[in-house]
């Protein structure tokens, strides 16, 4: 299989190039025109035709298809599905902030964790993904909204830390300088609590913001949400929290997921304010979205008021987090389970 382009670097290009006897300045041409999501060579109108040709030849220059794209009436979400070279699926998610753009992207096709309320996970596990298939989810969207993204999450389809070689080099090349230029400070990562891969994140990348995905305060409703609570309980998966913190400058983000009659009682919102009171954190509450197969369903607003209020009680900051693209999404993953199982029917 060739290689695909977006998993090109300075350094592979350059000495591909000087295989191909051309000057190493071609290396810079080529790379912008990535960025600016345009993988096909034919459209890199500086270089000579002899060089577009090597290009096909030599990579994989489509990689990522738009299959589909929903635009949000509300806000200016849009959700875009891209089919990779292999069949698989992905999603990403386009979102405006006060702040500025970002694009939500995914890791894997699929995920392996099994968290009782997701629909990614339902939808069973294709592959890891490439270094350059995740940057390529956000040039293209760049190129798409004719935008520069100025932040990046890394909380779609699958767990990023099943995936850690490639998501670093992915979270390097987003940042460098010659690619998409998106400051580190401007980047999270999403875990639902791999301690070994935070533990070493915390060493790798300390000024990425990384947000763990909690949902409950004990193991014993965790286990019930997550089945990854079964191998790292909540004590462990706190040590590692306190290791990201003591080599980060950063705040730590928890998402909490609030699931009516499972985890949105006040005795569980005080349990949770005991556990992380002394850690630098914010938490994010989300009124989750119900996820077609499963018994799960949203907690209503006044329970969701009712556990953000303890929190606040105990000097811990939390916000409700705004539901973007509501008319659109549902759930991650749920878009692209519904495609596939579209085609499996057909
Ligand atoms: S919530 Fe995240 S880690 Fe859990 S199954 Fe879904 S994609 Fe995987």
């Amino acid at each position: 299989m060739k290689p695909y382009i977006y998993d090109l670097n300075k350094d592979s290009l350059q000495s591909w190039l000087s295989q191909q006897k051309q000057p190493a300045y071609r290396a810079g041409q080529i790379l912008a025109w990535l960025n600016q999501g345009v993988p096909d060579p034919e459209k890199m109108s500086n270089l000579p035709q002899s060089l577009k040709m090597a290009i096909s030849e030599a990579f994989d220059t489509r990689g990522l298809t738009l299959l589909q794209r929903q635009d949000s009436a509300e806000d200016g979400t849009s959700k875009y599905i891209f089919q990779l070279t292999d069949g698989n699926i992905v999603e990403s998610v386009f979102m405006i902030y006060k702040t500025g753009t970002s694009v939500c992207v995914s890791s894997q096709a699929g995920c392996q964790m099994g968290c009782r309320f997701c629909a990614s996970t339902q939808a069973g596990f294709g592959r890891n993904l490439t270094a350059g298939e995740m940057l390529a989810q956000v040039a293209l969207i760049g190129r798409d909204k004719a935008c520069r993204i100025d932040k990046l999450v890394v909380m779609g389809i699958g767990e990023p830390f099943e995936n850690y070689e490639q998501l670093i080099c992915f979270l390097n090349q987003a940042k460098a300088a010659d690619r998409l230029g998106i400051g580190a400070r401007h980047m999270t990562v999403s875990t639902c609590g791999l301690v070994p891969q935070m533990l070493k994140f915390a060493e790798d990348a300390p000024q990425v913001t990384l947000a763990v995905s909690l949902h409950a305060p004990n193991d014993r409703l965790r286990r019930q949400l997550m089945p990854i609570a079964k191998r790292w309980p909540i004590d462990e998966l706190l040590g590692a929290c306190r290791t990201y913190l003591e080599n980060s400058n950063r705040r730590l983000t928890f998402e909490y997921a609030l699931f009516k009659g499972v985890n949105d009682g006040e005795e569980q919102a005080e349990e949770l304010a005991r556990r992380i009171h002394d850690l630098r954190c914010h938490v994010n509450l989300i009124p989750a979205n119900p996820v077609p197969g499963t018994e799960l369903s949203p907690s209503p607003p006044e329970r969701v008021r009712a556990f953000q209020d303890i929190l606040t009680q105990h000097h811990i900051p939390c916000t409700v987090r705004r539901e973007l693209g509501r008319d659109i999404t549902a759930a991650c993953g749920q878009l692209r389970r519904r495609l596939e199982e579209h085609e499996q029917s057909h």
